[in-house]
């Protein structure tokens, strides 16, 4: 125990695999296997989404697969067990109803719907204690996109942009209203603006006493560190509290892509390094002003967690401190959560869910993540390695 943070290891695969039989763990270390191989992905993939969309039974194999390693059910009450035998071992559950890409007023309706539902269900059960969504699921892409631009919307857009804030509205109300936290998630930089203004005007109305209202800062970027700064400079000028989900960022290729086809300067940073630098800068401007900033902290980024472990410590704010929390994915990392939790830390897991075939656009960019994070991948079988040969050399003694 360091000035009231235990100590931490992520070397115990024992904690870190617990909830694993034997089968578990075997399929865990085929798939991340597979997933080492890049070309062996992107054809998976591609066969895949033509499936979905040509309609072949595809769900069976998809489900056995990728769908159990990283999702926790279909429905709701299918990830019930999994949130029950998390928490009792000191690991929390963001329910993510991971069904994207849509369109429609009706579908943004009904995810709005989903997303009061979910609020409902944290309130009910403290194995679940934020709720979590992504701004296109409750607006249209392209209408961030030019909000974001600044351009004039037509009539039409004008009601459309109302309505998609009236969603937000509806959400963090009724989170404010239970008190439970809702992270709202960050995506691709050309549609973000639309989404960190509308973000700051829920974290004004709501985040009154304490954060309720998490926007996320991806620190691939080189612009978030001064998004912080700023953020924290409004609230203490203005009164609010900021809730923030720092992140690295899922989109590089994408932005550098894009970046290069338009001829901008990429907004991301230009090596793995200096996004690693910016995300522990975050990190610390973050925990020293955490009178004003509460922080959740998503990554599978050992370092970075360490980091935060031993900032704790040296501020003498305690493992247990509500304005501080861990997050990896349901899935991946199993050793920093379930380590995390196990030494007293406030650790969530985001366990998404939804029909399988509604969840594939998810599970891709999860494949192709672990095939280009490909020391983590390294990193997941060598540990799943490590707890197979200590359950043999327990079996022969
Ligand atoms: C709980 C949780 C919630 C998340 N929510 C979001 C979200 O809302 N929005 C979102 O975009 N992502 C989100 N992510 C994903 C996250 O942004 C990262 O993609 C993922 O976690 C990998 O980063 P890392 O910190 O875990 O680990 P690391 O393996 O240390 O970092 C990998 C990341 O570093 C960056 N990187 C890699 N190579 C380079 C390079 N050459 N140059 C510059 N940067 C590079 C990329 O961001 C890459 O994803 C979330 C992740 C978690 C765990």
């Amino acid at each position: 125990m360091k000035n009231g943070c235990p100590q931490l290891s992520f070397e115990n695969t024992q904690t870190a695999f617990r909830l694993k039989n034997d089968r578990a763990l075997r399929r865990a270390h085929w798939l991340f296997g597979m997933l080492r191989f890049q070309l062996l992905v992107r054809i998976g993939n591609a066969v895949v989404n033509w499936s979905i969309k040509l309609r072949l039974p595809v769900s069976g194999i998809i489900k056995m697969t990728v769908f159990d390693q990283f999702c926790g059910g279909e429905t709701l009450s299918d990830c019930l067990p999994i949130l029950d035998q998390m928490s009792e071992v000191g690991v929390k559950s963001i329910l993510d109803y991971s069904v994207e890409g849509k369109e429609t007023e009706g579908q943004f309706d009904a995810a709005c719907s989903k997303l009061l539902e979910l609020v409902d269900f944290s309130k009910k059960n403290p194995s679940a204690p934020f709720v979590v969504f992504k701004p296109t699921a409750v607006g249209r892409f392209k209408l961030f996109v030019k909000v974001s631009d600044g351009k004039a919307l037509t009539e039409q857009e004008n009601i459309e942009w109302k309505v998609v804030l009236q969603r937000y509205e509806l959400i963090c109300q009724k989170a404010y209203d239970n008190q439970i936290p809702v992270l709202i998630d960050a995506e691709e930089s050309w549609m973000q603006k639309a989404a960190d203004e509308l973000a700051l005007l829920m974290m004004k109305k709501f985040n009154t006493s304490r954060a309720i209202v998490f926007n996320t800062a991806q620190l691939y970027r080189t612009d978030r560190l001064e998004y912080l700064k700023k953020l924290n400079e409004s609230a203490l000028s203005e009164g609010f509290f900021v809730g923030v989900k720092l992140v690295r960022g899922a989109y590089m290729e994408k932005e550098r892509e894009r970046a290069q086809k338009l001829g901008y300067a990429s907004p991301i940073c230009i090596s793995k390094q200096a996004t690693d630098i910016n995300f522990d800068e975050g990190l610390r401007f973050m925990l020293s002003n955490c009178d004003r900033m509460s922080l959740y902290l998503g990554t599978h980024n050992e370092k970075s967690t360490y980091l935060a472990v031993q900032i704790l410590g040296e501020r003498n704010i305690s493992s247990a401190d509500q304005r501080v929390w861990f997050g990896q994915l349901y899935g991946m990392s199993d050793h920093i959560s379930f380590n995390l939790g196990d030494t007293g830390y406030n650790v969530t897991k985001y366990v998404p869910f939804g029909p399988v075939r509604e969840v594939v656009p998810y599970l891709t960019r999860r494949a192709n993540e672990n095939t280009s994070v490909a020391g983590q991948t390294g990193r997941e079988l060598s540990l799943i390695r490590k707890e197979i040969e200590r359950r043999r050399s327990l079996k022969k003694d």
